[in-house]
């Protein structure tokens, strides 16, 4: 998959280029080549590979020749892309931005994402059961080499229109040409409640050996170019905390700003000043931003990167200080805050599995869900089919009585 660009949308496949390595055209064995990819790219928050068309070019005498062009069918993300809601509505305010519904629905998606990439895990429902009983968590596959995305940025998550009536249309990521898959071997056969054991490391981009990364992965990475820095499931999950984070606040976290590969994050020094003033001041608030928080901005913010001295477009951002002022739920803040919290540099926290987290973040969300005003106007995908369930059963139980 880190053969180059392959394109969202179609891609015309060029038999002479080693861009897109396992749908190269390689003859008879095309649809085989095809049918891998169609079967790992098939997840409801991916931009899924559905299908693929051949078609013979006219050429301009109007008489076709023996060429066929080959089209890869990608899902229709017919609603735009994050970045573009992001350049088509600017951030006034940056203690509220988009609608935490919004959030929710972007924060989900992404951990489902990435719990399928990486993992090879995902939610079925079962049959056996009531219609509304929760779904399961289950593995695709006893062996699932996990996948990297390695690209999870606002231009990479897709949306399509609402199909029933649902408030949001499926959100999806996109784009796999950084994608890389790791040698790391998730066993679904691993007990339940024990830990998942090692970690799926890659470069940032391109490849190289695995063992070259592992050697890097405790150093510092500000000795390395942006692009050889390593990179594992726990930078995955950053990076979908930091894109919820831009969603609160319209401000860009990074740690390899594009001009330099700078850190344009800080901290404050212990647990958060303006949130430890609130609670002294006896704050129980569920939204952040409440009266109890100050005026002032924290005294002392850390960083342990190096401090960037040139004239960097991006401002440097006290991620505690802006999560304090968000206002948005606590269980929106607790979900984002759980992921970017990872710090490169410090390496104290690592992820052999992203099922945890995305457990964490559904815990959070029906939380959210149960305790909060603005779901009564939100539905999300299962509210829609629970509704179609009743309906439908309600329909059956008309026809029965009608007979
Ligand atoms: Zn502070
Ligand atoms: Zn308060
Ligand atoms: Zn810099
Ligand atoms: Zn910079």
């Amino acid at each position: 998959m880190d053969q180059g660009p392959a394109s969202s949308g179609s891609y015309r496949s060029q038999p002479d280029s080693p861009r897109f390595e396992l749908v190269k055209e390689i003859g008879q064995n095309v649809w085989i080549a095809v049918h891998v990819i169609a079967q790992i790219l098939n997840h409801e928050n991916l931009v899924s590979l559905v299908g693929r068309i051949n078609r013979q070019p006219f050429s301009s005498t109007q008489k076709t020749d023996n060429k066929t062009d080959s089209y890869l069918v990608w899902d229709f993300c017919d609603a735009a892309n994050l970045s573009t809601i992001f350049k088509d509505h600017p951030c006034k305010d940056s203690s509220y931005y988009l609608p935490e519904s919004l959030c929710w629905h972007v924060l989900l998606a992404l951990m489902r994402a990435v719990t399928y990439l990486h993992d090879g895990k995902r939610l079925y429902s079962n049959p056996g059961l009531l219609p509304d009983a929760p779904k399961e968590w289950r593995a695709v596959d006893i062996d699932w080499l996990p996948i990297l995305h390695r690209a999870i940025e606002p231009a990479n998550i897709y949306f399509q229109h609402p199909r029933g009536t649902e408030t949001y249309g499926q959100c999806k990521l996109g784009d796999f040409s950084k994608a890389a898959v790791t040698h790391h071997v998730i066993n679904a056969k691993r007990k339940p409640g024990t830990r998942a054991y090692g970690m799926s490391v890659a470069r940032y981009r391109g490849n190289e050996p695995v063992l070259e990364t592992m050697r890097k992965y405790p150093e510092n990475p500000e000795d390395y170019p942006v692009d050889e820095r390593p990179y594992s499931l726990i930078h995955e999950l950053w990076a979908i905390g930091a894109v919820v984070f831009t969603m609160m606040t319209g401000k860009l976290l990074t740690f390899k700003c594009k001009e330099c590969g700078c850190c344009h994050i800080q901290k404050c020094a212990v647990e958060g000043c303006l949130g430890d003033e609130a609670a002294a001041l006896g704050c129980e608030c569920i939204l952040g931003g409440c009266e109890h928080i100050g005026e002032d901005d924290c005294s002392e913010p850390r960083s342990v990167w190096k401090r960037c001295n040139h004239n960097c477009e991006y401002p440097v951002i006290n991620i505690h200080t802006y999560m304090a002022r968000a206002k948005y739920t606590k269980m929106l803040r607790e979900a984002v805050w759980s992921l970017i919290i990872f710090d490169p540099k410090l390496k104290g926290i690592t992820a052999g599995e992203a099922l945890s987290y995305t457990k964490n973040t559904e815990w959070l969300y029906r939380q959210w869900k149960e305790e909060t005003e603005e779901e009564k106007e939100f539905r999300d995908v299962d509210d829609d089919m629970a509704e179609r369930r009743a309906a439908h059963s309600k329909g059956n139980g008309q026809k029965k009585a009608a007979e």
